[in-house]
């Protein structure tokens, strides 16, 4: 499953994880409520494809990308459910998109009348996009809706199979913005089912308005953070409305131990000294991995116990603080568990000012990734 490396820094993802928070999921949501797993971003950072087959296996009923070639990378995995793509396509890419059975969203006039002229294999399948509040993609008002949906009547090589929107606030303690974004889909709804009589999936819900609204949620909802086992926000964790396992872990081991004497120094600008005599690790992981400079300062495990980085990150090394000699090869976690000690996703997170989706997409291509199949 995996291709050979030879460093000793790899990313641990444990497939069952996956498995269970979306069994999780499918125990909270009505049973008429299908599941998106959304693998965009090489699945959060896990790897998108075994993440999409774990996920299909566990009764995803659709995958959702970002890219059009994060789509086309998933079909030739073999991977044969529904295909939604989030991001805008290129009316030239249509076709492709078409070929390859992939369904693209769409809220542009002028993008659904280039798309109107062009020949597909078979009817181009398309979700539109309702922008309720995100003001990221969407139509916003009955008028374009409307303009919209009579082009479409007209273009026999597309076919209407879903529409959505996105929320800006479902993680967030204040739902008024939440309950404003409802209100105003519930309007554009209304226009809908009066001028569109053929059925179509409908779906609004993210991880956090699925773990809080379940009831709510449609034909479907796109599971993204929840199914790696993170919680959307500090309020979502705290509601304990679902209990998640983190799936990814982040190893690397000690190539090299030495001790330095008081007054020495560790890495690029000397911005650290030895205040007494002490013992010094290096890990050959660096911000070129995506252990970025800023986590300088920052734990990790050793031996069961918490160790400072101190120093500089380099670009392909980083160095610790032990509290006695370990013998090279000893292993170290950057994230996840040793011991009865663990390092979260989202203290890493916490320690960069910023959410723990970041973390796991952040860590390069460069770490090998490892997928764990069974619980030890
Ligand atoms: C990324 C994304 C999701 C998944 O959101 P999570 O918070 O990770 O569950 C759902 N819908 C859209 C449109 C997205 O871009």
């Amino acid at each position: 499953m995996q291709d050979t490396f030879y460093r000793n820094t790899w990313a641990e993802v444990n497939l069952e994880a996956i498995g269970y928070n979306i069994t999780q999921m499918k125990q909270k949501l009505p049973a008429e409520t299908r599941i998106i797993a959304v693998v965009k971003a090489d699945g959060y950072g896990h790897g998108a494809i075994e993440v999409a087959k774990k996920a299909v296996k566990t009764g995803a009923s659709a995958i959702a990308v970002a890219l059009l070639e994060e789509a086309i990378v998933l079909r030739h995995a073999g991977i044969s459910v529904p295909i939604l793509v989030f991001g805008w396509v290129s009316p030239q890419d249509t076709p492709l998109a078409a070929d390859y059975n992939l369904t693209l969203t769409f809220f542009q006039m002028e993008w659904l009348q280039e798309v109107k002229d062009r020949t597909f294999q078979r009817p181009l399948k398309l979700h539109m996009k309702w922008d309720t509040g995100m003001g990221r993609l969407g139509i916003r008002t009955e008028k374009e809706l409307k303009q919209l949906l009579d082009e479409l009547a007209e273009s026999p090589n597309t076919r209407l199979t879903g529409i959505y929107t996105h929320f800006a606030t479902a993680d967030a303690a204040d739902l008024t913005y939440y309950d404003e974004q409802q209100k105003r889909f519930q309007t554009l709804l209304q226009t809908f089912r009066k001028r569109w009589r053929h059925p179509v999936a409908i779906h609004i819900g993210n991880s956090a308005a699925s773990i809080r609204f379940p009831e709510d949620m449609f034909q479907f909802t796109r599971l993204g953070i929840a199914m790696y086992g993170l919680y959307p926000s500090k309020t979502v964790k705290q509601e304990r409305k679902i209990n998640l396992k983190q799936a990814f872990s982040l190893y690397s081991r000690l190539i090299h131990v030495k001790k330095i004497q008081a007054g020495e120094s560790i890495s690029y600008g000397t911005t650290y000294t030895a205040k007494e005599d002490e013992w010094i690790g290096t890990i050959p992981i660096g911000y070129a991995d995506g252990w970025i400079r800023k986590l300088q300062g920052m734990e990790v495990l050793v031996n069961g116990k918490r160790m400072p980085i101190v120093g500089r990150i380099c670009m392909d090394q980083t160095m610790l603080r032990l509290d006695k000699a370990y013998p090279v090869g000893s292993k170290v976690t950057l994230i996840g568990k040793q011991g009865n000690e663990e390092i979260t996703m989202d203290e890493v997170a916490a320690y960069l000012d910023t959410i723990n989706y970041e973390i796991p997409c952040i860590i390069t291509s460069r770490v090998p990734r490892v997928y764990k199949v069974s619980e030890s």
